[in-house]
């Protein structure tokens, strides 16, 4: 079966395997034993800081760089050294990398070319293509009379014509502006759901992570640091490392002795499933976990916090308000609705009351 019969055609979708993958460049190790399996179908982003090692990866997985050492498979087939031709792989990169010269319909026909397929059944293969990335009735304009998300859509449209079994994609969506960006991001996403391929996207954007992807491997200094899904990165960071990269975490140091940690004077209430270790040191703090108590409220089961009331920043959608804790650590609040109207009372350098549920008390070392 090959994709383009129907728009509901799926191909077998196929799992892949990255075992120990390392890329040394001199002394440079662009990926350092990296291990990642991606189920057959499943949406997997590697997201990480630029340098950290995504590209080398992606080319390692299509076969443009040959890894120092490790294997790759897909499926049962080991492919570690398979030319990429061979690979039956969709590519898509930030940089488009169209045939500037050649229009709409040409450049999708390409890898159909490529691969000797005849010229009626390449004319429908390409209309069923830009029919699924919306630019039916575009074959035939030229390359710079596109949008920059029009010709994003050309360049997927090529990396899907002629029925890949994987797609990868590296930074495909930076170069558009933030609302097209947003807009092309659930776009994909809809086109991965109908098409079911298996998808390598890489980012350095995190909220495009969270948005796209079933899983995402974080990468730092060609190491993956922690892999999982968007939530459980969010809520479970494996680091110091991961919290801070992963949305904005305040760090608040805690006092551990025997066994158990502490707040100011206050033992830490930590999550039922949670296991506190010795080497345990700062209490991760999101500024939407924390929630302002009001004047009169009793402490419950929450950990409480005390601190003084600096500022109150209005971004848009919601409010910041900006605390000093005891010794002076710094953290965030996210507000909205009524506790707007509560901090808003406040004399700048008031004491604020602030509960935090144990659900979300992490403490990391
Ligand atoms: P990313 O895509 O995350 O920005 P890259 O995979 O491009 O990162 O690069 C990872 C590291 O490997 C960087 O330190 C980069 O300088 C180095 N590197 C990548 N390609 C080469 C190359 N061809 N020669 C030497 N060093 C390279
Ligand atoms: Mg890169």
């Amino acid at each position: 079966m090959t994709f383009g019969s129907s728009a509901a055609t799926r191909r077998q979708a196929i799992p892949i395997a990255i075992e120990g993958l390392t890329k040394t460049y001199g002394r440079v190790h662009a990926l350092d034993s990296v291990s990642l399996s991606v189920g057959a179908g499943e949406f997997v982003s590697i997201l990480g800081a630029s340098g950290s090692g995504k590209t080398t990866l992606l080319m390692a997985i299509a076969g443009f760089t040959r890894p120092s050492s490790g294997s790759i498979r897909f499926g049962a087939r080991h492919v570690t050294l398979l030319e990429p031709h061979k690979r039956n792989i969709g590519m898509v990169f930030q940089s488009y990398a169209l045939f500037p010269n050649m229009t709409v319909a040409g450049n999708v026909a390409y890898p159909l070319r490529l691969r000797g397929v005849g010229r009626s059944e390449i004319a429908e293969r390409v209309a069923k293509a830009l029919q699924t990335v919306r630019l039916e009735g575009f074959g035939d304009r030229a390359i710079d009379q596109l949008s920059g998300g029009q010709r994003q859509r050309v360049a997927l449209a090529r990396a899907i014509v002629f029925g890949p079994d994987i797609l990868l994609m590296d930074e495909p969506l930076s170069a558009l502006d933030k609302k097209l960006r947003e807009q092309m991001q659930i776009e994909v996403r809809h086109l991965h759901r109908e098409l079911g391929l298996t998808t390598i996207f890489v980012t350095h954007d995190q909220h495009e992570a969270f948005t796209m992807s079933d899983r995402i491997a974080l990468i730092d200094k060609g190491r993956f640091v922690q892999i999982g899904s968007p939530t459980e990165l969010y809520n479970a960071p494996a680091s110091r490392f991961v919290a801070d990269f992963v949305g904005q975490s305040y760090f608040v140091p805690v006092s551990v002795a025997s066994g158990t940690a502490s707040l100011g004077n206050r033992p830490l209430r930590l999550a039922r499933a949670a296991a506190y270790s010795v080497a345990d040191q700062f209490l991760v703090l999101r500024p939407e976990h924390l929630r302002v108590m009001s004047p009169g409220e009793s402490e419950g089961d929450d950990n409480i916090l005390a601190g003084r009331f600096k500022e109150l920043i209005f971004q848009g959608e919601s409010y910041l308000a900006f605390v000093d804790l005891p010794g002076g650590v710094p953290i965030a609040l996210r507000l909205s609705g009524h506790q707007v109207e509560a901090v808003r009372a406040l004399d700048i350098g008031s004491t604020l009351r602030m509960a935090l549920s144990p659900e979300y008390s992490l403490v990391l070392p």
